[in-house]
């Protein structure tokens, strides 16, 4: 593996950033003309508090990127050349920026523009206003990111699976990219994109984007081409680079990861192609091209980011039975609900989540049957009732759907609210006008705002128009105001059906009496009866049973890692000795948030026995973990950076 030194590289990009911005200007036809400018909405619920962005005077539409991956430095620097839609008059375009490093910033034909980083602010970054002359139409922005930034997370060779080579990848929702693209990072001001990434020759960059060209190696390095053709959000430009290889699945579905994991994660995601033709019925073409996926190193902090065309995954999905591959038909429909049409501020997140979860039970139906969809509702349905009971309970303002994130980080809305009490909310509807007018109304919605931002309010008047039409007892039935603005859960809540988990429900009451399902029924039952059962039981056991469960079914070391986690939370809330070796060794071993923060956070907050236990994993677990898991972690002041106030429970 062979890194340019510093000059040398930044003789190179002044090259190219020359040859490429007088290549385009030459060109007969701006890149991207015959692919039409998304809408930027003007109305005051789609202005996004969380970018610096002033898209109704200047927007980005277009960006080309040129970049160079340096592992030693744990830096991403190059160019991002910008073509901007802007009215007459305005006098400068604001993009965000968080902690770039800006070298310079010149017009399409090489001239220098003025530019001033404001002042900063701890969630958002700072403005980065560039001035604009009468004819300014193209930005050309020299920069490198900083090496901390929140959207990169760089690996050692020892961190990877492979252990030979190092691994970059990145993770732009919420508002992330701004760490390492200069441009308009908000999800109302879609933008098409290219790229060319340069890495170490033998390792293989990735996007979310189909290649342009085929890669060339050459002088220790090799430079890979993407080229985005539809306009995105632009937390949906994604990267990851390392020893990867791939795997077809299907005709149009594969799946890339190190080696090691190659034969697994094929193996695991054998029902891809059945998916994507299962919501292509439901929700209408598939407008992407490829459905590819990644697995991602098992740091990821996330179950999966529904990058287009390219999947990110975390490997703890596979469980070596497909028993947790609904994450695969979650991330899936996000090709339509997020992608398609998309959150134009994270006020409206459950627009992109709640109809994506509602979705997917819909595909898991399709691809499993009946049964596994009426147990994934109930438990939906357990997990929306525990959200509520964590945003401060019926009246708790975070239990609305559309939300007020003022002064706020839009993590702060990333709750099962967005998720559950969304998809709730549209099998209400669906259940109240029937399977067949919901499926009609849902499939014209997508290709009515294909490729365009969608808040709240467009989705009530679309529904309106669309499906109530004026059915004053059908507007009365749906309470669709209530579900959207008001906290809690409306009464006309679709139930979840009872008899779902009838037999696992009767094992609780049972095992409630003294009694334990045999390891025969406990073999039978799927991943999702045995997720209830745990996540039925009283938090606090006797850690006698804790054990007869553990030596019984052996949860504490469980292969499928959702089994496992259900587990070791019981453990940690009885304080089960144990199983502290495996749950150390599931702390360490992944970085996926949904399972680290809780139980992490579990322990801190147990003064006595589980903070010494915390303040030990932490220490060693820290340096594997994500950017975006260590900033939520380290508020718990157990070392390894600056404390803050202890998490709420989220
Ligand atoms: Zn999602």
């Amino acid at each position: 593996m062979k890194l340019w030194s510093r000059a040398a590289m930044l003789a190179a990009m002044m090259m190219l950033a020359a040859c490429r911005v007088s290549d385009q200007d030459n060109a007969a036809q701006p890149a991207n003309e015959t692919a039409a400018i998304a809408p930027i909405l003007a109305t005051p619920d789609a202005n996004d508090i969380h970018s610096f962005a002033r898209p109704l005077e200047a927007r980005v539409h277009h960006v080309a990127l040129d970049l160079t991956v340096d592992f030693d430095a744990k830096r991403i620097g190059g160019t991002a050349i910008l073509d901007i839609d802007r009215k007459p008059d305005a006098k400068e375009i604001v993009l965000d920026d968080k902690g770039l490093e800006i070298e310079s910033v010149t017009d399409g034909s090489g001239k220098a523009l003025a530019f001033k980083v404001g002042a900063k602010d701890e969630n958002l970054g700072s403005p980065l206003a560039i001035a604009l002359a009468p004819d300014t139409r193209r930005i050309a922005i020299r920069y490198k990111s900083a090496p901390g930034a929140e959207a990169l997370q760089w690996l050692t060779p020892e961190q990877t699976a492979g252990k030979k080579h190092p691994y970059l990848f990145s993770q732009g929702q919420a508002i992330l990219n701004r760490t390492w693209i200069p441009t308009q990072d908000s999800p109302g001001i879609r933008q098409s994109w290219e790229a060319t990434i340069r890495v170490p020759a033998g390792l293989t960059a990735v996007m979310s984007a189909p290649r342009s060209a085929e890669p060339i190696t050459q002088g220790g390095e090799s430079v890979f081409k993407f080229r985005m053709d539809n306009s995105v959000p632009p937390y949906l430009i994604a990267m990851a680079v390392g020893d990867l290889e791939f795997e077809p699945l299907g005709p149009r579905s594969g799946v890339w990861t190190e080696p090691a994991m190659l034969k697994a994660a094929a193996a695991e995601l054998a029902d891809t192609e059945r998916m994507i033709d299962a919501a292509e019925k439901l929700y209408g073409p598939y407008r992407w091209g490829r459905y590819d996926m990644v697995v991602l190193p098992p740091s990821f902090p996330f179950g999966g980011m529904e990058n287009p065309t390219l999947t990110f995954l975390t490997p703890t999905f596979i469980a070596g039975d497909k028993s947790l591959t609904s994450l695969i038909a979650h991330e899936l429909a996000h090709s339509w609900s997020g992608n398609l049409a998309t959150n134009a501020t994270w006020a409206d997140f459950w627009l992109n989540e709640g109809m994506t979860t509602y979705a997917t039970t819909r595909i898991v139906e399709a691809v499993y049957g009946p049964k596994v969809a009426a147990q994934q509702v109930a438990l939906g349905h357990d997990a929306m009732n525990a959200a509520i009971v964590d945003n401060g309970g019926p009246s708790g303002p975070d239990t609305r759907l559309h939300l007020d994130l003022k002064g706020r980080s839009p993590d702060d809305g990333l709750t099962d609210i967005a998720y559950e009490k969304g998809a709730a909310f549209l099998r209400t509807i669906e259940v109240a006008v029937g399977r067949e007018r919901f499926d009609a109304w849902l499939k014209g919605w997508f290709s009515r705002h294909m490729f365009e931002p969608v808040t709240t309010s467009i989705f009530l008047a679309d529904i309106r128009d669309n499906l109530i039409k004026g059915d004053s007892g059908l507007e009365t039935k749906l309470a669709l105001d209530q579900w959207v603005s008001q906290p809690g859960i409306p009464a006309n809540l679709a139930p979840a059906d009872p008899q779902a988990f009838a037999e696992v429900d009767g094992a609780v009451t049972a095992f409630k009496n003294g009694a334990q399902p045999s390891p025969e029924v406990w073999k039978r039952w799927t991943t999702d009866e045995k997720l209830r059962f745990l996540t039925r039981l009283d938090k606090k056991q006797p850690t006698a049973r804790l054990a007869s469960l553990d030596r019984a079914y052996g949860l504490a070391n469980a292969g499928n890692n959702e089994v496992r986690f259900a587990f070791l939370t019981l453990a940690v809330a009885a304080r089960y000795d144990p199983a502290i070796p495996a749950l150390e060794q599931f702390l360490l071993m992944q970085g996926r948030r949904k399972f680290v923060r809780p139980l992490i956070t579990a322990l801190a907050t147990d003064a006595t026995w589980g903070r010494p236990i915390a303040t030990r994993v932490y220490a060693r677990a820290r340096p594997l973990y994500h950017p975006v898991t260590i900033r939520d972690l380290d508020k718990l002041g157990l070392g390894g950076a600056v404390t803050g106030q202890v998490l709420t429970a989220k």
